[in-house]
């Protein structure tokens, strides 16, 4: 069930529906459900590297909570594919600055 993102650069794959997929995300969680403060204007799949669109699976997010997701998850994937014993330290959450 291991999947191998190093392959290739990965395709975001999203259905021929997503814009409106997207603006019913947006209309619903108005506010960024990952800091709570700015508003969404980006959709954030709540489980990383699906390709589940249901609107359950979807989150509002604001462009810098999307983007830092994002790069952690990404760190997340390098990580184990490197194997067991070379993880750092989780980083501290920025929002406790
Ligand atoms: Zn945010």
């Amino acid at each position: 069930m291991a999947h191998n993102w190093n392959t290739s650069s990965r395709v975001k794959r999203l259905p021929g529906n997503w814009g409106t997929i997207r603006k019913r995300i947006l209309a619903r969680d108005s506010t960024c459900m990952i800091c709570g403060i700015r508003p969404s204007t980006t959709v954030d799949h709540i489980l990383p590297m699906t390709d589940d669109h249901r609107d359950e699976a979807l989150q509002g997010a604001c462009d810098p909570c999307h983007r830092q997701k994002t790069a952690s998850e990404a760190a997340w994937f390098r990580a184990q594919s490197r194997g067991p014993g070379r993880r750092r330290p989780d980083e501290p959450h920025p929002g406790l600055f």
